[in-house]
């Protein structure tokens, strides 16, 4: 509910903005706007523009023409005081050696008017005990929390976050995502890309998804997801290949074999009550393993990128 009432505020608003590489426009004309509160994501395939849109957003770049305002502030003139509103992670690479990480942080922090603990902000990512380490001696997941609260030194309203997770374990990538929300639960507004969908359907309130500098589809995550053709799928192995049963199964929808496994099957359909009357003639099948779920959000980005792929 409380995303529903940060819906009232834009703290972002871009209008046909384009970006031009000679003639590629890695960004082709796209308006969407961010509100105060929410986590955004931009997905897309590699290439798609995301990096140059956030980068363009976060005045690292310039357009080639479009409007941009950020917490009503024009880009073109104010970016002064937008600078010290915003928080840009950067690649780990980018933090000096000769510095530890609290001497970073406090660094970071004297170029802003508003300035955040060192202590506390490593607290908040468990990296309290490594302050006095430098970043090259940190482990993988270590670099990519020091990096995200190292956005955090002015206490920006708006954090931008570039495949935050990119290259990390499970765990660590969970431990990333805690460490988004509870920057999210403090009342900012978080802007990130990222190429996993699971992460992106767990952390998004709403996504865009771009394909060559275009927007295919924005909107709130879990109704862009609902709104997939044949929302619903089964999942079975078996060995029982009984034709007359399968002919009357595919009667009810799309059933595949899954790559490279003879024996596990997807069946896709469209409503609730297919479901009810298809489960009883796969368990006829004496199925070894069965599982019943909805799409996902990678279902709708394979179902949306994957259309232009084929034609
Ligand atoms: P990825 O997921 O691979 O990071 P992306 O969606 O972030 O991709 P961008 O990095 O924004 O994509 O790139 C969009 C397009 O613009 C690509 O075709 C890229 O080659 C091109 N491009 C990006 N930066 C430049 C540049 N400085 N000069 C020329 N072309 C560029």
């Amino acid at each position: 509910m409380t995303h529903m009432v940060s819906l009232m505020k834009k703290v972002i608003s871009i209008e046909k903005l384009v970006k031009k590489y000679g003639k590629l426009a890695a960004v082709d004309g796209i308006s969407f706007d961010v509100y105060q509160g929410e986590i955004f994501g931009l997905l897309g395939e590699n290439g798609a523009g995301k990096t140059t849109t956030l980068e363009i957003i976060e005045g690292l770049r310039k357009p080639t023409s479009g409007k941009i305002s950020i917490l009503g502030h024009d880009i073109r003139h104010g970016i002064k005081d937008i600078k010290e509103q915003i928080g840009v992670q950067l690649q780990s690479s980018a933090y000096y050696n000769f510095l530890t990480l609290r001497e970073i942080l406090e660094l970071f922090a004297s170029f802003y008017s508003t300035q955040m603990d060192p202590l506390k902000l490593l607290q908040m990512v468990h990296l309290e005990e490594k302050s006095n380490s430098y970043v090259n001696s940190l482990s993988g997941g270590q670099k990519q929390r020091f990096s995200i609260v190292a956005s955090l030194v002015n206490d920006p309203q708006i954090v931008f976050l570039d495949e935050p997770t990119t290259g990390l374990d499970p765990l660590a990538r969970r431990n990333l995502w805690q460490v988004i929300s509870d920057i999210k639960a403090k009342g900012k507004t978080i802007i990130l890309t990222t190429h996993y969908m699971e992460e992106a359907e767990a952390l998004c309130d709403r996504v865009a998804i771009m394909e060559k500098g275009k927007i295919l589809t924005i909107g709130e995550t879990h109704k862009l997801v609902g709104a997939t053709h044949n929302p619903y799928r089964i999942n079975f192995i078996t060995k029982k290949i009984n034709t007359n049963l399968f002919n009357e199964i595919s009667k009810f929808g799309e059933i595949k074999n899954l790559i490279g496994k003879a024996n596990n099957f997807e069946l896709r359909l469209k409503t609730q009550k297919e479901l009810n009357q298809v489960l009883p003639l796969i368990q006829q099948l004496d199925p070894e393993g069965l599982i019943v779920g909805r799409s996902t959000l990678e279902d709708l980005f394979i179902q949306l990128t994957g259309k232009t792929i084929g034609e």
